[in-house]
């Protein structure tokens, strides 16, 4: 079996949790953790149903995208802002209503279309297959986005070239060195092997953006943001998990403080000239 880290290319790994049929291993030289076997495919999404969550009763979604936008503007961010991965677009709306010039990319056509219903502007297709002009956007968003990617370098270098100079990198990303994947183990619901190649952690991903000539300026824990229908269904699927995962419930819904944040962070990082 292949265990070569797709971020650094190490082959020094360390087995964390698993189950049948897939396991995440720790590199040991970058800190990121790596699904084996990795998905056999980032063109998985065109027909995605994650998104097709009804708009009208998408409360959270738009909290959490709220939130999200408010921690980028809190830093200063302002102008022309593209959203990869955007979804049904919670993210551009949100980010219209900070006077933003927000457009987005999603691969789902379901959620293209519910977006574009709603007024926004939103390209159907991969980032990596588009070519938007270089030095465009002030801010590029990928919210649980490069963890889908079967090379998140790659990804990061188009955002870099697609940046003005000086814009800024956001990432959302699920923390797998949080209390809750701890305790869940193998049962935490943002593992989702079979679509997720690379599980980042602060130190991994920051020592990434620096290759990839971004410098990080902001970073935050938060929590995943989870209503009750995922949870129940995933607590369905997986009935031994039963308490942990109406725990993990709670804690998301009440959004306690220390220590039960930390399943997930976000990192505003800023364009660097230099040679790639
Ligand atoms: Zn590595």
């Amino acid at each position: 079996m292949n265990n070569k880290c797709i971020i650094c290319g190490s082959e020094q790994s360390k087995r964390l949790t698993g189950r049948a049929g897939w396991e995440v291993r720790i590199c040991l030289d970058c800190a990121n953790a790596l699904t084996v076997p990795a998905p056999t495919t980032d063109r998985q999404y065109d027909d995605h149903s994650f998104f097709q969550i009804p708009v009208e009763g998408a409360l959270r979604w738009r909290h959490a995208a709220g939130d999200l936008i408010k921690f980028i503007h809190d830093n200063g961010c302002r102008g022309t802002f593209l959203d990869v991965g955007c979804g049904n677009g919670f993210a551009i709306e949100a980010a219209l209503a900070a006077g933003f010039e927000a457009q987005g990319i999603e691969a789902s056509q379901s959620a293209v279309i519910s977006g574009r219903d709603r007024g926004l502007q939103i390209q159907v297709g991969y980032y990596q297959d588009n070519t938007f002009p270089d030095n465009t956007f002030d801010v590029i968003l990928m919210n649980h986005v490069l963890e889908h990617s079967a090379n998140p370098r790659t990804m990061l270098m188009s955002a870099h070239k697609h940046l003005k100079p000086n814009g800024y990198l956001c990432l959302g990303q699920s923390n797998y060195l949080g209390t809750i994947p701890r305790l869940l183990g193998a049962r935490w619901y943002a593992w989702v092997p079979k679509e997720h190649y690379v599980h980042f952690s602060v130190q991994g991903v920051t020592r990434l953006l620096q290759n990839a000539h971004f410098q990080v300026k902001s970073t935050r824990l938060t929590t995943l943001f989870w209503d009750w229908e995922n949870i129940l269904a995933s607590t369905l699927r997986h009935w031994p998990g039963i308490m942990l995962h109406n725990f993990a419930a709670f804690v998301n819904q009440t959004r306690l403080g220390f220590p039960f944040v930390g399943d997930q962070f976000n990192v505003l990082a800023q364009k660097q000239e230099g040679n790639r």
